[in-house]
This record gives structure tokens, C-alpha cells and sequence, in this order.
């Protein structure tokens, strides 16, 4: 799982990468979910990705995918709906962003 995510960080520009080296954390799961992502000040104001193994049975590209779109919520600021009930449209609004910032990051 780290070699993956060194992979894609590795080529991001430089000042997301210092930010993630600094402020986020990623461990695997065994859950069903592919990857999801907690924001700082659910935990000490570190992000938590939490990356599944599930993910990483998928192909190089949509583990990619995945990653930076977490990686997105991170950079983007976006909130959850942990102690907080979001709108459906909010949601969508953070995925179409985090989607948006996977899609600008991948042609490396
Ligand atoms: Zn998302």
C-alpha cells in the first residue's frame, strides 16, 4: 500500500506533497470501501486516509484514481459527516470537486 501511495505523491507538485508528507496519514483497511478520508480536526488536526485492501486489488489506474481523489477532499478542505449532517447536494458538490482534482493530477 505505501508504495503505491509513494508512487502518486511522488509526482504531485511539490507543494501538495509537502503538505501530505506533513498532515495526513495512511493506513489500510480491510473494509469493503475503497478509500475514505477524515478531516483534520476529526484527530489531532492530521487527515486520516483510510485506503482498503479491496482498492488495491484493482488496476494501477483506479488505485491512482482513488488516492488523489482522496487526496483531493484533503487539499480542497472538504468536510464529512462525521458530528455534522451534510446535504446531499454538498456531498455531491465535494465529490464532483475531489473527482475534478483526481482527474487534473493523474496525467503526470
Ligand atoms: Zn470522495
Amino acid at each position: 500500500m505505501i508504495n503505491s501511495v509513494c508512487q502518486i505523491v511522488k509526482f504531485l507538485p511539490e507543494k501538495i506533497q509537502k503538505y501530505v508528507s506533513r498532515n495526513v496519514w495512511f493506513i489500510s483497511s480491510p473494509d469493503d470501501a475503497w478509500a475514505f478520508t477524515f478531516r483534520g480536526s476529526d484527530i489531532a488536526n492530521r487527515h486520516l486516509i483510510v485506503i482498503s485492501d479491496e482498492l488495491l486489488k484493482q488496476n494501477e489506474q483506479q488505485i491512482r484514481y482513488t488516492i488523489l481523489h482522496e487526496i483531493g477532499h484533503v487539499m480542497l478542505g472538504h468536510e464529512n459527516s462525521i458530528g455534522r449532517v451534510q446535504t446531499q447536494a454538498e456531498i455531491k458538490r465535494q465529490e464532483v470537486a475531489a473527482d475534478a482534482f483526481a482527474k487534473k493530477h493523474l496525467n503526470f
